[in-house]
């Protein structure tokens, strides 16, 4: 039987970087988003949005939506390609970035960064090519991949079935990635077999964009120095948090859910 955790609020509290008297953006961590495209540039919004609730001191957003980043959040730093950013701690690929040859180039030159990459949406489609998974299994840094129930199927041939934290580990291993299996209960899988599962959460988060902003929030956390699998746990947690959050006021949009995210990391001071 695999060790399983279910997350807790101490579990936040141990593992969140807190902000020093010493502290310098760059210190911080620098966080780079290859998310979006002219047809879902609100994927790249919203990316950046969850990138910038977390603890890093910069975003930088790589792609064609940058307009649309810039006119939401002045404090990015933003250009039209990955091999353009400049220096990050990790990058957020996928969500909302398409499949095309412009698509599948950018994602190359994320994997080949010796830094640690959350893959989301079409970037997990792209991984079904068999070359690109092979670029993945020969990366030394972390990956997490952050599959919904249809993109787990895509990527394994079959869905996750009833025993999720099973799935979830079959795909850890079989990709030598940290695996985030999202749903009601989100399910944290390593491939040395390690399992976390996520306890917050709301059907109300089942709508459009929220899982960019989650893939944004990992992003910052990978930056900011945390491993790989505490990201992840953690990222997921706070996530279904805000959800809730934001489910107080009414019916939820995934922007709601970025803004909510403020007051539940406030409280970690
Ligand atoms: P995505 O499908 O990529 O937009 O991500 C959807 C987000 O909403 C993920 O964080 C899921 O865990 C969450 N979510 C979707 N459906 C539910 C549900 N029924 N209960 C709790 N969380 C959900
Ligand atoms: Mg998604």
């Amino acid at each position: 039987t695999p060790a399983l955790h279910v997350t807790e609020w101490s579990d936040v509290v141990d593992g969140w970087p807190r902000l020093g008297p010493q502290s310098e953006k760059y210190v911080r961590g620098v966080v780079g988003l290859a998310t979006g495209s002219a047809t879902y540039p609100g994927a790249a919004v919203l990316s950046v949005a969850g990138a910038l609730a977390g603890p890093t001191g910069l975003v930088r957003y790589a792609g064609t939506a940058a307009a649309e980043v810039l006119h939401h959040h002045p404090s990015v730093i933003a250009t039209g390609r990955v091999a353009d950013a400049g220096r990050v701690q990790s990058w957020v690929c996928g969500s909302g970035l398409g499949t095309g040859a412009e698509a599948a180039a950018e994602l190359r030159t994320v994997l080949a960064a010796p830094v640690p990459v959350v893959l989301d949406a079409d970037a997990l489609t792209m991984l079904v090519d068999g070359s690109m998974a092979d670029r993945l299994r020969r990366r030394d840094a972390p990956i997490v991949v952050t599959p919904h129930d249809r993109e787990y199927a895509r990527l394994c041939g079959e869905e996750p079935g009833a025993d999720r934290v099973g799935a979830t580990l079959r795909l850890a291993a079989w990709m030598n990635a940290v695996v985030l299996l999202k749903g009601n209960r989100t399910v944290v899988g390593t491939p040395a077999g390690r399992a976390y599962v996520n306890p917050t959460g709301t059907p109300a988060l089942a709508t459009g964009g929220t899982g960019d902003v989650l893939a944004g929030l990992l992003g910052s956390l990978l930056a900011a120095g945390l491993p790989a699998e505490r990201a992840a746990a953690l990222a997921a947690y706070l996530h279904g948090l805000a959800g809730r959050e934001a489910a107080r006021h009414g019916p939820v949009t995934a922007t709601d859910v970025a803004v909510a995210l403020r007051p539940v990391l406030a409280e970690l001071g």
